[in-house]
């Protein structure tokens, strides 16, 4: 796949709130692979938020799997899951799809099952785009966020504009 078309999500949600899981069960979906900063919670977070559990019980409540897929270092994100109650993947190293592929052999799934949810391009939709399986971007959760992701925003913003999403 070219990075253009790694760049582009097979589909964008407001927010978690608006994934429609009927639908991704329709798909043959029923695992969820989810970053959790500016995703299922605020940037940089260190606790999961009433909208984090409200979500995740949603989705385990619908039948999905999880699993937090985080660039982040391992303690952070390793506290978030297991508050949470679902397994974690730490330094992702999205874009690369491993993390996506570390998570889909620790729940034994296969790529055609499950779904990859964030909020940035150049993290969270590349690595699930090459990983191969459905890819979902978010708006984020919240505006604050590091300055880091901060400087990405613009050249995403120029990327979303040419692909239309
Ligand atoms: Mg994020």
């Amino acid at each position: 796949m070219n990075i253009f078309k790694a760049m582009v999500p097979d589909k964008v949600i407001r927010s978690l709130d608006d994934l429609d899981l009927g639908e991704l069960k329709a798909r043959g979906i029923d695992c969820l692979l989810l970053d959790f900063d500016n995703t299922l919670g605020p940037d940089h977070a260190t606790e999961p938020t009433e909208f984090s559990y409200k979500m995740v019980k949603k989705a385990r409540d619908m039948g999905f799997d999880m699993c937090l897929v985080s660039n982040a270092k391992s303690g952070r994100s390793e506290g978030i899951a297991k508050k949470l109650d679902i397994p974690c993947v730490t330094y992702a190293h999205k874009p690369r799809p491993d993390g996506v592929n570390r998570a889909l052999a620790l729940l034994g799934k296969d790529k055609s099952k499950a779904a990859m949810v964030g909020d940035q391009v150049f993290t969270d939709v590349i690595a699930g785009r090459y990983a191969g399986v459905y890819t979902i971007f978010s708006e984020k959760y919240e505006k604050r966020e590091i300055w880091y992701i901060v400087l990405k925003r613009p050249f995403e913003k120029l990327v979303r504009l040419i692909a239309g999403f």
